[in-house]
């Protein structure tokens, strides 16, 4: 056998974007980083844990080696670095020639071409990280709203891991517990009666539902959602869209149609990104009556139904429904879905329809901005299915398959106990719900998909 840090090769990546910038930097990790580094550049001072020294980058390729840039080269000795090995990063000015010229000679000098989320992925093998806190690094740099890169700090913060841990050990607890009644059943030990393992069982299951409930609110700040304005033409659709929008995004004008296309629109509801997208388009085909034009932006409305999570049925509240519309709230009825009067200003005394054709509605006035606040309120609701925002929510599918396989494997342990069932056969359902709360974590996760996870990281993570 050899030792691991022959076995551990040395990666070397460009860790900023590609393209020109400030500074890029070229970054190192393994047991060869330092002497690789020393080759790389002409270091003016030795280097030295977490200090930052100057130096000069030299044109390798060039006849005479003359300097071509100068750099700032920190290292980290291991374990105290990110990916637990011995670290270097080199900060020379952002171009793209200079920095790949060091990738290149750092490659000749025996260091590998990291693997995307090869970085990131040595540290989670070194225990400095769990999955949840690797896949939380990938989702701080992917954030596109502060509240995503919130939600990722705090998993990077161990927020999801700290809630498992307790179950864990609980569970842990329990195995031993029937474990030891069957290792020492002619010995005398008491059996666990059935009723305690039915409690204990179930005090395990209460926090992993809570915490699956979490995947519904978790998840859509991770992903954010499609919502649709859908609905006859000139009912106000673009004027919703641009109040919940509040800036001038799409255009509005009295005439039906003038919006020509769908305009798609990222907006942050309750730190919530949400692509809502204004169906309105109809001009294209000229349409030569206003019965085509209507026609044109029902199927409009049809088509944009069919990719939105969340549907906003926008209604004429001075006009009575007409057949199509009644056929629209008839396709959308089992869709997360909220009927909107519109020019709630135009109706005298308008009394509040709370429903219709079984779709929760509220009244509006894009005009005057009535019934805004609780329109927005009411899709955030419908975004979250009313999950609130807590610390350590679910955020991906493979996190939450992790805790439904757990909550599935708990409640067969349950039903073999109550069946009375040997206490053997409950281990095995008990055994599966512990490689389901270490495969959230990483402890039990296979190593093909482990590496598909990090294969989803950039170059230089
Ligand atoms: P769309 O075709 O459904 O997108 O409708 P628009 O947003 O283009 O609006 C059509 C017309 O209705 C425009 O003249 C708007 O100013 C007007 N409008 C929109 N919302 C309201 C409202 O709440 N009250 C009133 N009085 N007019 C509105």
């Amino acid at each position: 056998m050899t030792a691991p840090e022959i076995t551990t090769d040395t990666i070397a990546a460009i860790s900023t974007p590609p393209g020109r910038g400030g500074i890029g930097i070229v970054r190192l990790s393994g047991p060869r980083s330092t002497s690789i580094a020393a080759q790389l550049v002409k270091l003016r001072q030795p280097l030295e844990h977490a200090r930052a020294r100057l130096a000069d980058v030299l044109d390798f390729e060039a006849a005479e080696a003359a300097r071509i840039d100068e750099a700032l080269v920190t290292f980290f000795a291991a374990p105290n670095s990110y990916t637990a090995d011995d670290l270097v990063e080199i900060a020379a000015h952002g171009s793209p020639v200079v920095l790949e010229l060091l990738l290149r000679r750092a490659l000749d000098l025996g260091a590998r071409l990291a693997e995307p989320g090869e970085f990131t992925q040595r540290a989670f093998l070194a225990g400095r990280l769990d999955l949840t806190e690797a896949e939380a690094v990938r989702d701080l740099i992917e954030a596109q709203t502060l509240t995503q890169a919130r939600q990722a700090a705090s998993q990077l913060g161990g927020a999801l891991s700290h809630r498992t841990a307790p179950v864990k050990e609980s569970l842990v607890e329990l195995i031993a517990l029937l474990e030891a009644g069957i290792d020492f059943a002619e010995d005398d030990v008491d059996v666990t009666p059935q009723v305690e393992i039915a409690e204990r069982i179930a005090a395990l299951t209460t926090p992993l539902a809570s915490l699956e409930a979490s995947y519904a609110r978790g998840r859509i700040v991770h992903d954010g959602l499609t919502l649709a304005l859908v609905g006859r033409p000139n009912v106000g659709k673009s004027s919703l869209f641009n109040r919940l929008v509040e800036r001038d995004r799409a255009i509005v004008t009295a005439s039906p149609g003038t919006t020509r296309d769908t305009v798609t629109e990222r907006i942050s509801l309750g730190g919530i990104p949400l692509d809502l997208v204004d169906t309105a388009g109809l001009r294209e085909g000229a349409p030569e009556s206003l019965e085509e034009a209507e026609q044109l932006g029902m199927r409009r409305s049809r088509e944009a139904l069919a990719d939105a999570a969340l549907i906003l049925v926008v209604l004429d509240a001075a006009q009575p429904l007409n057949a199509e519309e009644k056929d629209l709230l008839a396709t959308v009825e089992n869709r997360p879905a909220i009927a909107v009067f519109n020019k709630c200003d135009l109706v005298q005394a308008h009394s509040a329809v709370a429903e219709v054709a079984g779709i929760p509605a509220l009244s509006t006035s894009a005009l005057t901005g009535e019934g805004i606040p609780e329109l927005r309120d009411r899709i955030l609701t419908l975004a979250t299915g009313g999950a609130a925002d807590e610390p350590g929510m679910l955020t991906n599918l493979r996190q939450h398959q992790a805790i439904t396989t757990a909550i599935g494997a708990l409640a067969d342990a349950a039903k073999a106990n109550d069946g009375g069932i040997p206490h053997e056969m409950i281990l095995l359902d008990l055994y599966r719900a512990l490689w389901a709360l270490d495969s959230l974590t990483g402890q039990t996760t296979p190593d093909d998909i482990l590496n598909l996870i990090f294969s989803t990281f950039c170059i230089g993570k």
